[in-house]
């Protein structure tokens, strides 16, 4: 059973599989495993996958970079001799702090939105159970062979 659209979007939020809730979804702040560890689920459905999530933070970048101005403009139109540093480094900050703090999340928002819209195919969920036995069964050998 798939999950409500609001939770997908709250565990996209938080970094987690949209499908089963699993965490740990990066090895890095920047790379995404291709399967979900909890439910196999593979994230890039299809090729140009990650364009979503750059969408979702470019936007958001933007977003950021326009409360600073629209702050400036607000402060400015109360004090016209308002100085333009704080708008600046503000800006420059947003800019740049932005996407790469929010990277991760971007990605899982995007997985999230992707899931709620398309759901998986029959096959697209076999395939997420074939890879997670196989996952299983590979943590069953290496358990034996610890002597
Ligand atoms: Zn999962």
């Amino acid at each position: 059973m798939e999950p409500s659209v609001g939770r997908m979007l709250w565990r996209g939020m938080t970094r987690r599989c949209a499908r089963c809730g699993t965490g740990k979804l990066f090895t890095h702040w920047f790379r995404m495993v291709e399967r979900c560890p909890g439910c196999g689920y593979r994230f890039q459905r299809e090729e140009g996958f990650q364009l979503g999530g750059y969408v979702i933070n470019f936007g958001v970048t933007e977003g950021l970079v326009c409360l600073v101005v629209a702050g400036y403009i607000v402060a400015a139109a109360a004090n016209p001799n308002v100085s333009i540093w704080p708008v600046v480094v503000g800006g420059i900050l947003a800019a740049v702090v932005t996407p790469i703090a929010f990277f991760p999340f971007s990605r899982t928002i995007w997985a999230a939105i992707d899931l709620a819209l398309t759901p998986l195919t029959v096959l697209e969920q076999a395939e997420a159970e074939t890879a997670l036995a196989a996952k299983m069964r590979e943590a069953a050998k290496r358990q034996e062979a610890r002597p």
